[in-house]
């Protein structure tokens, strides 16, 4: 590793502080995120840090004047040198320069920030056709959201959240304790703020502070097409308000469909049933059937058996967040009658006479009637 002075770019009498100013400004060049092509930054980075952590406390720095990095064993040694940062690069920069003053972080107020707001959950129930067709459904819950007296702030009327002075705005209060391998830095959520680094002097009245109030919401939430009972749609950013400003979370819609009384669903196909009669169905027929699209013509042919099943193609379910529909299939269901009146059953007796058939049982009809007539 090279000269710890050479790295840091001061000669070897600098002073405590003109060691820390050089440290800022080598830091900001080579900090990899102002660097992101070059792989070799963090590398760099790290060597730098190592060198201020050892020219910034004098007892090290009498040792590695006399002896160099031999002096200062461990902490010059690439393996120990994640070690010091604690989790890392971001803390030990954030804790030297007050977290929003770094790079890439823009505005960025403190590490943690004001917490998001929670997770909200929510079911809805449908129509059968609202599923399968989708729908705009109007869904109200109460919901933590922004306060409009203190626009979020928290903070009274004509007053504003102040810095906490406890971690100067920054959310994150910095830690330094020795250890063998040197000043160890190592940061944590400030008490004070909670880590949202400002607090309130004056509280607004309305939500005490919090920044939210709990209200009816009403959301219109667009149900997509095809959706089925325990589907869930996630409305990102419709959850709970964060409070003191904080991003608000998500909201889960968890669908429940009521049942439809002639179509059950089998995934995106349609199954009914028509019933015909025994005629029908060995003469063939046609039907009006009474689909989600409107009514169709079924034509029955000559002959059709019990459980025959119709295939309407298209007809179905449309695909969720895809092409094309499911099928809708019709089975046939064949009625006998059951309350037949004399001249019909002597139509089918005649019918089961001329096709050499067994009809009738020992609880009436013909073979019953034979026998009184000789008794
Ligand atoms: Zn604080
Ligand atoms: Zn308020």
């Amino acid at each position: 590793m090279a000269d710890y002075y050479d790295l840091l770019g001061v000669d070897r009498s600098a002073t405590a502080d003109e060691i820390k100013k050089a440290y800022r400004r080598r830091a900001r060049e080579l900090h990899p995120d102002a660097n992101p092509d070059d792989p070799a930054a963090e590398e760099r980075f790290k060597e730098l840090a190592t060198a201020y952590q050892v020219l910034s406390d004098d007892q090290q720095r009498a040792r590695y004047d006399r002896f160099g990095e031999a002096g200062v064993a461990g902490a010059g040694g690439g393996a120990g040198a994640e070690d010091l940062f604690g989790s890392g690069l971001g803390d030990i920069f954030d804790a030297f320069f007050g977290g929003g003053s770094g790079f890439g972080g823009g505005g960025r107020r403190g590490p943690t920030g004001p917490p998001r707001g929670q997770d909200m959950e929510v079911v809805i129930d449908l129509d059968f056709d609202q599923a399968v067709f989708g729908a705009e459904v109007p869904v109200t819950l109460k919901l933590p959201q922004r306060c409009d007296d203190c626009s979020g702030t928290g903070a009274g009327e004509g007053t504003k959240p102040v810095t906490c002075v406890d971690c100067n705005g920054t959310g994150q209060v910095r830690r330094v304790r020795q250890s063998v391998l040197g000043q160890m830095v190592t940061t944590a959520p400030c008490g004070r703020c909670g880590g949202i680094g400002e607090v309130i002097a004056t509280p607004c009245q309305t939500c005490r502070g919090d920044g939210r109030v709990t209200l009816d919401k009403t959301y219109q939430v667009d149900v997509p097409a095809g959706v089925d009972t325990g589907a869930t749609l996630r409305l990102t950013q419709r959850g709970a308000a964060g409070p003191r400003g904080g991003s608000a979370g998500d909201l889960y819609v968890h669908i429940r469909v009521a049942p439809h009384a002639r179509y059950e669903r089998d995934g995106i196909d349609l199954v009914t049933r028509v019933p015909v009669s025994i005629a029908q169905a060995a003469l063939g027929t046609r039907l009006d059937l009474p689909t989600l699209d409107g009514d169709e013509e079924l034509s029955i042919p000559a002959g059709t058996q019990p459980g025959h099943e119709f295939v309407l193609r298209q007809r179905g379910v449309p695909r969720l967040q895809g092409r094309g529909r499911g099928d809708l299939r019709v089975v046939v269901d064949v009625i006998v009658p059951t309350n037949l009146t004399d001249a019909e059953t002597e139509l089918l007796q005649r019918f089961a006479e001329g096709r050499s058939e067994e009809v009738g049982s020992s609880g009436g009809g013909l073979f019953s009637r034979i026998r009184s007539a000789f008794s």
